[in-house]
């Protein structure tokens, strides 16, 4: 089984991490993949660069071998529409083998309007995680899909490639990658909100208004 988590992690804080090892855990999978997206199509531009984003989410990981880092949208190039990364990987595993990709509500609310969204439960199972705003309304295409799948538990997703969308409570940090980027920008601390590897990795480079790191005063 392979588990992607996509965003736009801008930056990669523990809200999204602590999300990723928990359904490594529940699934009982080795590791989950995290796939920063290249350029989003349903946002605006990022905060910072795909190749600084990237730098920061391999400082993130780099000492936790249960999240790897696919970089396949960055290297592809153009706008990173959900449906070709799917695509990309079900010819790399085969037609048998279970693809999942996990995502919040908040995002999942959107699904209709993402390009092609009709293919990828052909190629892959949706696992959504409630979200605080990320309500779903009862009679939308989103809630829907959640109600007609024909996987209800995680165990179930084990027996077939894709077509399953379950609904998975799973407990949250309240962080967002706007918060830290409005507290980097006032001049505030996000510590501990992010890891301290990423914190020093976006002063380094002088990322979301925050001054370059001189690198002869670096305490
Ligand atoms: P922003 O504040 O810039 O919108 P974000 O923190 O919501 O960013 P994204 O990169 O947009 O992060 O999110 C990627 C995925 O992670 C989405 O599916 C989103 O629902 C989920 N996510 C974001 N923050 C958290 C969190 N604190 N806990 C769990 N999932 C999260």
């Amino acid at each position: 089984m392979r588990v992607v988590y996509g965003g736009t992690f801008d930056p990669i804080h523990h809200g999204h991490l602590r999300l990723a090892i928990e359904l490594r855990e529940r699934l009982g999978v080795p590791a989950v993949s995290l796939v920063p997206s290249h350029i989003p199509p349903h946002r605006g531009a990022p905060g910072a660069t795909s190749a600084d984003r990237l730098a920061l989410l391999h400082r993130a990981v780099a000492d936790e071998p249960g999240l790897v880092v696919d970089d396949r949208e960055l290297s592809r190039g153009g706008a990173s529409y959900t449906a070709d990364t799917l695509r990309q990987l079900r010819r790399e595993l085969g037609a048998q083998e279970p693809l999942v990709m996990v995502l919040g509500s908040d995002a999942f609310a959107g699904f209709e309007s993402w390009r092609d969204w009709q293919a990828i439960a052909g190629l892959a199972h949706v696992v959504v995680i409630p979200r605080p705003g990320g309500e779903l309304e009862p009679q939308s295409v989103p809630a829907r899909l959640l109600e007609t799948s024909p996987a209800r538990t995680l165990d179930a997703l084990w027996a077939a490639p894709a077509g399953g969308f379950i609904w998975l409570e799973l407990p949250l940090l309240d962080i967002s990658a706007t918060a830290i980027r409005e507290h980097l920008q006032q001049g505030r601390s996000p510590r501990y909100l992010l890891p301290d590897a990423v914190l020093a990795e976006i002063r380094e480079r002088g990322l979301y208004g925050v001054h370059p790191a001189c690198p002869r005063n670096t305490n």
